[in-house]
């Protein structure tokens, strides 16, 4: 089983540390795969690839089972996860289950994405909790059966739908680069990323 957890990452934070960590714990066989995006295709990134995919070695490296993979920063132009899925179906082959993770919040946009319709031939699909976001599936994710029981999830390649109940974080991205413009002392992210930053002067003067 390959699970894939991907994101923007800018800056990697708690919350993605320790939603890393609870699909280590909920997929107990599974490599997991933390996936930069190259271009977000709803919006700019603030720093460049190279010191995001940096950071999110350091925040995720000793987590056993965990790689950050690089596959979609290799690729030219905006990062598609149905490209991403297609590329890692062909790694793994036809069998092998692919659990792609989203929050909440990521979730409830699927149908904005670059073809959508086409997720549940590929992958099955993980709901993380996200602190006060309320979860709405889209309709483009209809074909998809629930379960309640992850461990499903190793007997088929696709198809199926889950929630993971894990810790409310309330953190993101675009609060921490808040806080850096505001020159807040203490950022919600692991100590070695709060040093990277200040080391490389990141996110300053960012509105
Ligand atoms: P931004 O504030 O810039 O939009 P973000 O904090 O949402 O960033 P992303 O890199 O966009 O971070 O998120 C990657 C994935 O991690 C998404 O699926 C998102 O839903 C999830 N995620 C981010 N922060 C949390 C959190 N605090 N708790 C649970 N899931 C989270």
């Amino acid at each position: 089983m390959q699970v894939l957890f991907g994101g923007t990452f800018d800056p990697v934070h708690n919350g993605h540390v320790v939603m890393a960590e609870s699909l280590v714990k909920a997929f107990p066989r599974a490599i997991i795969h933390v996936i930069p995006n190259r271009q977000p295709p709803h919006r700019k990134s603030y720093v460049s690839s190279e010191h995001r995919l940096a950071m999110l070695g350091l925040a995720m490296e000793g987590i056993p089972r965990v790689l950050v993979n690089a596959i979609e920063l290799g690729r030219d132009g905006p990062s598609f996860t149905v490209d991403t899925l297609r590329a890692l179906r062909e790694q793994f082959g036809g069998k092998e289950s692919l659990v792609l993770c989203l929050g909440a919040d990521a979730v409830r946009v699927v149908d904005e994405w670059y073809q959508p319709e086409l997720l549940p031939e590929l992958c099955h699909v993980c709901v993380l909790n996200r602190a006060s976001q309320s979860t709405v599936i889209p309709g483009v994710l209809s074909s998809y059966h629930s379960t309640d029981t992850l461990s499903d999830l190793n007997q088929k390649a696709c198809s199926l739908l889950v929630y993971l109940a894990t810790p409310d974080i309330p953190v993101s991205s675009t609060e921490v680069r808040e806080l850096i413009a505001k020159n807040e002392p203490t950022l919600p992210v692991p100590s070695k990323i709060a040093d990277y930053i200040k080391r490389y002067h990141l996110y300053q003067g960012i509105e």
